[in-house]
C-alpha cells in the first residue's frame, strides 16, 4: 500500500483524537510507519527527529529490543489475568514494588489503570471516598487549574481546565473548579493570558508566583474549606503550554494546602519518569503529594498503563477503614503491559537516564535552547530538565500574534516540513524529547527549530 492508499483508507474510516475530521479529509494524514532512537520513519521516506517522544512519553526512545523481549515472554507465560478477587500476578507485583521504591518515602501502595485519564478517575473517586471516611463527607470540591489537561474521560475533563473540552459533551462533573494557572510569560500579554488574569505591569516573577497561589487560598475561602477535598495540579504543566511555575509558586500552594487540611494531588502523567530530572517532578519541587497519577513514560508508551501512587495518609485509611472500594479496570495491571513497563524501568535506572536529565543532558538542552530567545519571533524561551517552549512574539512589537493568525500551527507544520516534532499550543512551541536524545541530536533539533522559526518569518512577511 502507498501512502495515498492510506490516507484514504484512514478519511474513510478513522475519527483521530483531537482533530477536525474535515481538514484532515482535505489535507491527508501523515503515515508514520517505523522507528528508532530518537526518528520516526514517514511513509514518504522521511525521516523526522520526535522533538516531542510521541506524546510526551517515549522516554526511552524508539525501538528497545528489551521492551520487545519483555513483552514476548510475558505474553507467551501470562497474557492475561486481572488483579480483582483476591488473585494477583508476578508482573503488576513487581511492578508495584518497583514504583513504591522509586517514589517518595511517604509513597507505599499504586492501584494501577490503563491510562492517565483513567488514573485521574480513580483520584477523584479515592479523594471523595477518604473525606467521606474520615468523616466530612462535604469535602468534596476539587480544584484544578485553567488551561490544564488531565485526560480526555468525563472526570479527566472536568478536572482539566481546558475551555474548549469544557464546551462539549457537557455536563460536566460537578464539584470542580478551576484556579488561574502560574503562566508568567502568557498572562498579561496585552491582556491575551489565556486565562485572562496577567500579571500587574512590573511586577516580578516570584511575586506572581505568590500571587497565583493566593488566587487558590481565595478560590477555598469562596467555596469553604469544609467543603474542599483536594487540589490537583502537573509540577510543570505539560499540554496546557510547558508552563514551568516561578520557584515561589509551589512552596506557596503547599503552605496554603496545609492551612486548609487539603490533600495534594500531583498529575505526573507527562513529569514523571524522568522528564524533569527526578523520578517524579513532585521530587524536583520538594512536594509530597497524597495522590500521584502516573501513565506515559511508565513503559515509555510501548504500552498503555497507568496508575495512581498513593500516599500513606490516604492508603491506610482506604485500606484500613474502607472496606471494599468499588472500582477497577479489565486492564489494571495488564501482566503484559507491567512486564514491559517493570522493564522499562529497569533500564531508566541501569542506563542512569534520570540523573543525565538532571546534571548532563537537561543543562546542555538549557544552554542551547536559551540561545533561540535571540530569534526575532522569541519572546521567551525556557526549558527544564527536558521540556521546553518558544513564546512566538511579533517582531514588530513584541507583543502575541492575533490568534486567527495561527502563527504557531504555521511554525508547528514548517518544523514537521523540516524534519522536526515540535508541537504548538496556540502561539507557544513545545519539546519534549525522549530521555535519550544525544548532543548531536539536541543540536540537530535546535538547528532546524530555527530554520522552522526563519520559515514561519518568511511566511509572515
Ligand atoms: N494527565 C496529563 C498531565 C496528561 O498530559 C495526559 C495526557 O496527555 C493525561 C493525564 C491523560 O493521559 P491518557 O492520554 O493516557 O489518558
Amino acid at each position: 500500500m502507498h501512502t495515498r492508499d492510506y490516507q484514504a483508507l484512514d478519511r474513510a474510516h478513522y475519527l483521530h483524537p483531537f482533530t477536525d475530521f474535515k481538514a484532515l479529509g482535505e489535507e491527508g494524514s501523515r503515515i508514520i510507519e517505523h522507528a528508532e532512537g530518537v526518528y520516526i520513519h514517514d511513509s514518504e521516506g522521511n525521516r523526522i527527529l520526535d522533538g516531542m517522544a510521541g506524546l510526551w512519553c517515549v522516554n526511552l526512545g524508539y525501538g528497545r529490543e528489551e521492551l520487545v523481549a519483555a513483552a514476548t515472554e510475558q505474553m507467551r507465560q501470562l497474557p492475561y489475568y486481572n488483579s480483582f478477587f483476591k488473585t494477583a500476578h508476578p508482573p503488576a507485583v513487581k511492578l508495584a514494588e518497583t514504583l513504591c521504591r522509586l517514589a517518595p518515602a511517604h509513597v507505599n501502595h499504586v492501584f494501577f489503570t490503563g491510562s492517565g485519564s483513567e488514573a485521574n478517575d480513580t483520584v477523584l473517586r479515592m479523594v471523595r471516598r477518604y473525606w467521606a471516611l474520615k468523616g466530612q463527607p462535604d469535602k468534596q470540591w476539587v480544584i484544578g487549574r485553567k488551561n490544564a489537561y488531565h485526560g480526555s474521560t468525563v472526570a479527566g475533563v472536568s478536572l482539566g481546565g481546558m475551555a474548549p473540552m469544557h464546551a462539549q459533551g457537557g455536563p460536566l462533573v460537578p464539584k470542580i473548579a478551576h484556579v488561574r494557572q502560574p503562566y508568567w510569560f502568557g498572562e498579561g500579554r496585552s491582556g491575551e493570558g489565556r486565562s485572562g488574569e496577567g500579571r500587574t505591569a512590573g511586577q516580578d516573577p516570584e511575586a506572581f508566583g505568590r500571587e497565583c497561589a493566593a488566587a487558590l487560598e481565595a478560590k477555598i475561602q469562596e467555596l469553604g474549606e469544609e467543603n474542599v477535598a483536594a487540589f490537583i495540579a502537573e509540577p510543570v504543566q505539560g499540554a496546557g503550554g510547558a508552563i514551568i511555575p516561578p520557584e515561589s509558586y509551589w512552596p506557596a500552594v503547599k503552605a496554603v494546602l496545609a492551612k486548609y487540611d487539603i490533600l495534594l494531588v500531583v498529575d505526573e502523567v507527562i513529569c514523571g519518569f524522568g522528564r524533569l530530572g527526578e523520578w517524579f517532578g513532585s521530587v524536583h519541587y520538594g512536594l509530597e503529594p497524597d495522590l500521584m497519577p502516573i501513565a506515559k513514560g511508565l513503559s515509555s508508551g510501548y504500552l498503555p498503563i497507568g496508575g495512581v501512587l498513593v500516599g500513606d495518609r490516604v492508603a491506610e485509611t482506604l485500606i484500613e477503614e474502607g472496606g471494599e472500594f468499588f472500582h477497577g479496570f479489565t486492564y489494571s495491571g495488564h501482566p503484559v503491559c507491567a512486564a514491559v513497563a517493570q522493564r522499562n524501568l529497569e533500564l531508566l535506572e541501569a542506563e542512569g537516564l534520570v540523573d543525565r536529565v538532571r546534571d548532563e543532558i537537561g543543562p546542555y538542552l538549557a544552554s542551547r535552547w536559551k540561545a533561540l530567545e535571540a530569534h526575532p519571533l522569541v519572546g521567551e524561551a525556557r526549558s527544564l530538565g527536558l521540556i521546553g517552549a518558544l513564546e512566538l512574539v511579533d517582531p514588530a512589537t513584541g507583543e502575541r500574534f492575533a490568534e486567527s493568525r495561527g502563527v504557531g500551527t504555521l511554525c508547528r507544520d514548517l518544523c514537521f516540513a523540516g524534519g522536526l516534532v515540535m508541537r504548538s499550543v496556540g502561539d507557544t512551541m513545545i519539546i519534549s524529547p525522549p530521555l535519550v536524545i544525544s548532543r548531536d541530536e539536541i543540536d540537530e533539533l535546535i538547528d532546524k527549530a530555527r530554520a522552522a522559526l526563519d520559515a514561519t518569518l518568511a511566511r509572515l512577511a
